[in-house]
């Protein structure tokens, strides 16, 4: 059986006056080499090769046998409100999650004074280097819990260096983007463009979150504390058109727009947004090829650092078992827990093993964590039911 070593690929390109070349790319050690094995010359980009690849720091599988364990100098917090969400996308990965609890605004209190416990602070204690992100579900179906939380954790850490959040806008009233600007967010809003309507309602066309969405922009966006984020799936995939949709959209020609990249499917609702064959793979990678050359498609920051990222592993002959996980949490800094100190593997899917927890012994060592679940907190109170949703949730 061939071994991922030994995967190479036969690129064949072709010139549209005629003529071209083959390469061959080989993605487990980033080496590219024409058929004639001449390298490519990346002087051109401003890059040059590198005698060999510096700084490998192989990385570790992480999953559910084998979690990795964390330490008390934590520099990116994933607090997990619960999976609960106003929308149902077809695409979403937690959609068999959602009928578990990530702790009630009861537990706030509990949380915010066992974090000292498991984290050490910060570079100074109070937060510094440190990024907290405020996981769904949809974070405002948890309004109540989000307006105790965020303040304690200004207060106890007034120093953090970052306060990240991903909503899809629909619960957002002119009264939670004024709190939210007060609370000094970076906000990614998902939202599909043209193709929203796979998504759920368009909140640009609600009555409130509408004016709110607009408003959210006007104080965000000239700060670059705003992004909207869409998936590509084979129902949405002119990514060139799609920012353009959102520069129409909002009248901003600057307006950061970013992509979650082509949607992986795994399991039946997913498959649905994926194409079907061959022919329609090559129709899309096509489209997707056109895009990626055209400006709107380059803006696109997620095109631009893939590019970039390309040839930058070429010239410094990047081997794949360094590659990391993007959402750092193969990383023992980077921690996803909920309210019931409830520490899990993925924030996106984990926590729906919460009730499977078991207690860990020394609530102050959180890097002997050894499964993939553990409480932080020897005091946590049993699951409870999630705080309800906020009052606008049924028209978004
Ligand atoms: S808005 Fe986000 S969390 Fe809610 S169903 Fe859609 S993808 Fe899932």
């Amino acid at each position: 059986m061939q071994s991922f070593d030994d995967i190479e690929f036969r690129l064949l390109m072709e010139k549209p006056e005629g003529g071209g070349a083959t390469l061959f790319w080989r993605p487990h050690d980033s080496s590219l080499i024409f058929a004639d094995g001449r390298l490519p010359d990346l002087g051109r980009i401003h890059l040059g090769y590198a005698d060999r690849f510096l700084g490998h720091r192989p990385a570790v599988a992480v999953g559910r046998g084998h979690p990795v364990a964390k330490t008390r100098d934590l520099r990116r917090i994933k607090i997990m409100l619960g999976k609960t969400c106003n929308y149902s996308c077809g695409y979403c990965s937690q959609s068999e999650h959602r009928a578990t609890v990530g702790g009630s605004p009861a537990e706030v209190e509990r949380f915010l004074d066992s974090m000292p416990g498991w984290f050490d602070g910060g570079e100074d204690g109070l937060g510094r280097g440190v990024r907290f992100e405020i996981w769904g579900g949809e974070p405002f179906v948890y309004w109540k819990t989000l307006r105790r939380l965020v303040p304690g954790l200004r207060t106890r850490y007034p120093n953090l260096s970052e306060l990240f959040m991903f909503t899809n806008g629909s619960l957002l009233d002119m009264n939670k983007v004024a709190w939210l600007d007060e609370m000094g967010f970076f906000l990614a809003v998902s939202h599909d463009g043209p193709g929203q309507a796979d998504r759920g309602p368009d909140p640009f066309d609600h009555p409130v979150a509408g004016p709110a969405l607009r408003e959210l922009i006007r104080r965000f966006h000239p700060q670059r504390r705003l992004s909207f984020n869409f998936m590509v799936t084979a129902r949405n995939y002119e990514v060139a058109a799609i920012r353009r949709w959102f520069v129409a959209k909002t009248g901003i020609a600057d307006i950061t727009v970013a992509t979650g990249e082509f949607l992986t499917p795994y399991d039946p609702g997913s498959l649905l947004f994926s194409p079907t064959g061959e022919a329609e793979h090559r129709a899309i990678g096509r489209v997707l090829a056109r895009d990626f050359t055209d400006w709107d498609g380059l803006a696109l920051p997620t095109v631009h650092q893939k590019i970039t990222g390309f040839f930058t592993a070429l010239a410094s002959h990047r081997p794949s078992e360094s590659l990391w996980q993007k959402c750092g949490m193969d990383t023992p800094r980077t921690i996803a827990v909920d309210l019931m100190g409830n520490v899990a593997t993925c924030h996106n899917v984990a926590a729906g093993l919460c009730r499977r927890a078991r207690r860990h012994g020394d609530p102050a060592h959180p890097g002997d964590l050894a499964p993939h679940l553990h409480r932080t907190d020897p005091g946590g109170a049993r699951p409870r039911r999630a705080d309800r949703p906020a009052g606008n949730r049924g028209a978004a």
